[in-house]
Formats: C-alpha cells, structure tokens, sequence
C-alpha cells in the first residue's frame, strides 16, 4: 500500500524553501503520493526516506529496463487494472524474431524491415521496439554472429536473447555490453544457472514455467535469491489460456499486491499459430489485456501498422489531451503574401490541418491557439476559442510583422464568429475556411486575400 501525502510530509524537513521545483512541503508530498515527483527531488531527505518512500510507493509492477541511453526500452510500472483508473504506463514492447537456423537473406529481411517501418502519428514515431535473437541448436559461433548482426543492423533496437544454455546466453550478455538484454528464460530445470549470469551480467531474467502457478514459484525462489528484474512467462501457448493468464497475472499484483506475479509479462505470439492474421489478431487482445512484450513472427507493414496504432490508442494518457505548443507554424516555406489559418492546438487537429496544408503545396502560415487540447467546437462551445481570445492571440503572435496582408481564414465550424471577430480584430478580414480539412488543399489552391 502507497504512503498517503501525509504520511510523507511527516518525513520531509518541512522548510518550505521551494528547492524540489514546488512551493511547499505539503504540495511536494501530495505529488510524491500521486507519483508526480521523486521524493529524491527534494535534497534535505535522508537515504532512509528515499528508500522507505520509494519501496512504499513502488508500483506493483516493477519496471523493468532494457537497452541503454536513448534506446531504453521499459516495460512495467503499471499501477492500475483499467485505463480510465488512472493510465497505463508503458505500451507493450513489439519483438520480431531471429534465429540460428533461419537463412540470411530472411535475417536480412527481418531486420532491414525492423529499421525501416516507422510511422509518424500525432507527432509520435511508431516503430517495433525489441528484436529476439533465439538459439535453435546450442551453436555458440552462429549465436554470436547472429547477435553482431542485429547490434550493426538494429542498434535502437532492445534485444531478448534466447537459450536454453546459460553459457550462450552469457557471451551474447557480454556482448551487449550496456546495452542490457533480456535473458530467455530460466525454468525449474535451469534456474540457478540462469540465475547467475543474470546475476553477474546484471540483466533482467525471463522466468518460465508450464503454468502460471510454477511460474509464480519460480519467480519467488528467484526473488529469494536476489534477483529483482524479472519478466514472466506463464508457458501458456493458446489464446484462451494466455488471455487468462494475463489479467490472473495483473490482477494478483494489482489487486492482491502479490508479489511473484509483481512483474511485466513476455508473450509469444508466433509461438500460437503460423497463420500471420491469427497471430495479428492474438497481439491485438493481448496488448488491450496487459502483455508487457508480444514477440511476433515477423514485422510486415501490414500486420504491424494497426498494432501500432492500437497500442498508441490504448497507452495514451487518457487524462492529459494530447496538444502542440501555441504558436506560429510555417508550412511549405511562407512569405508575405502566404495565406493564415488559424485552428486549436488539439494535436490531432493540428496534424490534420498542417498534413492537408503541407499537401497542397501552397505555402502558408498556420496558427495554432491554446485551446488546452479541445478540439475546434469544444473549445468554442467551453469559451477556449471565442472572438477575443483569438484576437488576443492574433495581435501577439507577431504573425502581423510576417505578412503584409490582413487576411485570416478561420474554421468553417466558427463561421457565426466572424463578425465579433472582425470586431475584435478591426485591422483584419475574417474568411471562412472550409468545414473539413479535406477540403483545405483546393481552398488554398484559389485562395485570395481580401484585407
Ligand atoms: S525541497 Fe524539500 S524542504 Fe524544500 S519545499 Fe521541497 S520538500 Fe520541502
């Protein structure tokens, strides 16, 4: 159970100095209890605090990391049973596979399209994040190379490496250097082993067992030993019993702070079917019910883009819209004579306009006022976007330096505006633009100014 905010100010030096980046003790503790802030930001706090703070308010999913700098992956964290309860954390990890047995050119394949399928949403790059470079016949050499491929090829990506042998997947550790692998997987056959290269290469383990009640044991014993990053594998290889075994996982460390199953999950998708829909359609249940990672097959385009734009969906914050910083936005290389548009910084909005804009290849200068993430009408209808609000932000943005019209073309949907708005902005012509932004490019293509 988290400390309360009270709680925590009990243990802070209550100087009120300001020093954590917040006005008070009080307001500190209350954000440490919301997990808003590390107690660590506040320097007047023993070691012992820190510690006890942070075991207390730790997630009851750990997290855990792989990769290293600017290519971290992390998975985990979780701290809530459905989206709507607060968020989720950390969007379930996407692997491709590689093998020892598989031939070159499908390694090649594999990975070229691992570095080349990205997508960019709302501003978000959307890509596969982990590639798992499996052992087939205990070869060592051919592991090696395999893995010095997908460093050169791959080096964003976070790896999983995959052995039954303990010694295998300590070179290929060793390897990696700081760039922390993924260790797959001890069982009850092979656990102290792989507990001690895990130990000693300081890098997560993946524990296995035939079900999800071996599975819980062995990651008691393990937690015994020592080991604090693991990532679960319950050895369910069917829909119906990964599905089951994912919200039992989730739900015993949420609910019942239980804590073998205190950990991010690693499910093999291609492990379930050979047919790609099938195991397109058993990765999208199991990153909308908890899977930490889904290790895939493959990684065509086809397959990976939905699941991409599902896990964006289900891992957006529901509580903080998603906006662009207010602004003056040049698209397609503006001058003076380029046209102005005005519109709401709800990033999707924003997106869409500017993608239209950018579209028609008519250079122009976009608006983008602070509606605090509502989308045109929204913000309209809650005095966001009214008459002189926008004024306001016309006459500040310095767009009147930029351009030597007085022409604005606002958002169809504001039309009824247009008179308050030339009222407010008496220097300026108010033009309607069109309702969608579909239909930007043809209005821009014939766009004249009027002011
Ligand atoms: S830095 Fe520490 S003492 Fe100062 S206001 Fe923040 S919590 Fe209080």
């Amino acid at each position: 159970m988290g400390l309360t905010g009270i709680e925590i100010l009990k243990m802070l030096p209550k100087k009120n100095c300001g020093e954590c980046g917040v006005p008070t003790c009080l307001a500190f503790a209350m954000k440490v209890a919301a997990g808003q802030e590390d107690i660590g930001a506040c320097p007047y706090v023993s070691d012992e605090v820190k510690e006890k703070v942070g075991e207390a308010s730790a997630p009851p999913i750990r997290t855990i990391t792989l990769g290293s700098g600017e290519h971290k992956f992390e998975v985990g964290g979780e701290t809530c049973l459905y989206r709507h309860e607060k968020r989720f954390e950390h969007p379930t990890g996407l692997s491709v596979m590689v093998t020892t047995e598989m031939n070159d050119d499908e390694v090649s394949a594999r990975l070229s399209r691992f570095s080349a399928l990205r997508y960019d949403r709302v501003g978000v790059e959307l890509k596969a994040d982990l590639v798992a470079v499996k052992d087939e016949g205990g070869d060592g050499e051919a592991f090696s190379s395999l893995l010095e491929r997908v460093r050169s090829q791959c080096p964003d990506a976070a790896i999983i490496l995959m052995s039954e042998s303990a010694g295998i997947l300590k070179g290929g550790a060793e390897a990696c250097g700081d760039h922390k692998p993924l260790l797959y997987a001890a069982t009850p056959a092979n656990a102290d082993n792989m507990a001690a290269v895990a130990k000693e290469m300081d890098c997560p383990l993946a524990v296995r067992g035939a079900t999800i009640g071996e599975t819980a044991e062995l990651s008691e014993k393990l937690q015994g030993e020592g080991l604090k990053d693991l990532v679960l594998d319950t050895g369910a290889r069917t829909m119906k019993a990964v599905f089951e075994d994912q919200v039992v996982c989730r739900r015993a460390a949420i609910k019942h702070k239980y804590k073998p199953l205190g950990f991010p999950t690693i499910t093999f998708p291609c492990e379930m079917t050979r047919d790609s829909l099938t195991e397109a359609m058993i990765t999208s249940v199991l990153i909308a019910k908890y899977a930490g990672i889904c290790v895939l097959s493959d990684n065509h385009g086809d397959i990976l883009f939905p699941l991409l734009l599902e896990r964006l969906n289900i891992f957006t914050d529901p509580q903080r819209p998603m906006v662009v910083q207010e602004d003056i936005y040049p698209i397609n290389g503006p001058e003076e004579n380029s046209p102005v548009l005005i519109t709401c910084n709800f990033s999707l909005t924003y997106f869409i306009v500017s993608g239209e804009i950018e579209g028609s290849k008519v250079p122009s200068w976009l608006l983008i006022k602070d509606t605090e993430g509502l989308s045109v009408l929204t913000a309209w209808a809650a005095g966001k976007f009214s008459a002189d609000l926008i004024a306001q932000f016309v006459k500040k943005s310095g767009i009147e330096e930029k351009v030597k019209h007085r022409s604005l073309i606002i958002p169809g949907y504001l039309a009824s505006i247009k008179g308050e708005l030339e009222e407010e902005l008496p220097d300026w012509k108010i033009q309607i633009g069109p309702r969608e932004a579909s239909h930007l490019p043809p209005y821009l293509k014939s766009w004249k100014p009027e002011g």
